[in-house]
């Protein structure tokens, strides 16, 4: 990983261990504090699991954690994932339906390590399971396993040829649509943003469909988009009433990629986040 510099103050969007991130939770609170981030929002795909641990370090280093989560969605709009933010780590109703997500992960990656066995490529779901450490599992810990093999010339390669939607061994997620994903957010007291609305087929068309169940915030400012994507994003927030989020999506694994506080999310953002609690 690379070496540790000064980044901005807010960090909507960071994975751990919990999930597909590489980090636990108690490592990531530290990098990010580092890095002098004061707002950070602990976003594991699909668990609370790690809100404690991140919240216990936060209080100890001066970060202060929001509880999130992001949901990926399966449906014809693409690659369309919702953040929840200020959402309970006990709510024990929420987390029963995350836990159905979380072992709709595991039987797609069982499927997918099987697709890969058979097209040649010897991924064990031993060693999968290994990487994951318990977290929720993803495509990020097969790329891994793909990796460590020499299957693949890089991690981040992997999603570009043997992960991709168009490769033989992909598996489609069963999950929620979108519009599920925010009003699961929404019945569970959270605020619903969209993530990186980049990796999405139809924006103009999916947004206002979301706007009407609830979608509060829009991830404007995120490290993959162009200044046209970051513009596009603004005006799309003035239009619908949506607050601009933004965040590193950091996972801590690949070259690449945002570090935390690696993008600017202005001040204010946190208080026009909090004002939408309750207010679809
Ligand atoms: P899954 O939820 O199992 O479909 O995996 C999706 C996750 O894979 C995302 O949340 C990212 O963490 C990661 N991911 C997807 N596409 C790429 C990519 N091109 N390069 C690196 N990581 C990716
Ligand atoms: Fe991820
Ligand atoms: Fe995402
Ligand atoms: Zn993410």
């Amino acid at each position: 990983m690379a070496a540790i510099t000064a980044g901005y103050a807010i960090d909507l969007h960071t994975h751990s261990l919990r999930s597909d991130g590489a980090l636990s939770p108690a490592e990531l609170v530290k990098r990010a504090a580092a890095r002098g981030v004061k707002i950070q929002a602990l976003s594991d795909h699909d668990t609370l699991a790690g809100i404690a641990e991140a919240t216990a370090t936060g209080e100890s280093l001066g970060v202060r954690i929001i509880p999130a989560t992001e949901l990926n969605t399966e449906s014809e709009w693409g690659d369309a994932h919702v953040l929840g933010y200020f959402i309970d780590p006990q709510d024990a109703a929420l987390e029963d339906r995350l836990r159905w997500l979380r072992e709709n992960r595991g039987r797609r990656i069982e499927l997918m390590v099987g697709n890969l066995n058979a097209l040649g490529y010897a991924v064990d779901l031993v060693r999968v399971l290994e990487i994951a450490q318990g977290g929720a599992l993803g495509r990020p810990h097969l790329a891994q396993a793909l990796f460590e093999k020499g299957y693949v010339k890089s991690y981040d390669a992997a999603f570009d040829t043997l992960l991709a939607k168009d490769s033989p061994a992909y598996v489609a997620r069963v999950g929620l649509s979108p519009i599920e994903a925010v009003t699961l957010v929404r019945e569970h007291g959270g605020v619903p943003s969209l993530a990186h609305p980049g990796t999405v087929l139809g924006l103009d068309e999916l947004l206002p469909e979301l706007v009407a169940v609830g979608l509060a915030g829009i991830e404007a400012y995120y490290g993959e988009h162009t200044p046209e994507m970051t513009a596009r994003c603004l005006d799309r927030a003035r239009t619908l009433d949506l607050v601009p989020t933004g965040g590193s999506d950091f996972h801590g694994r690949g070259d690449h990629g945002t570090d935390l506080g690696g993008v600017f999310v202005p001040p204010e953002t946190i208080e026009r986040l909090e004002s939408r609690r309750g207010r679809a």
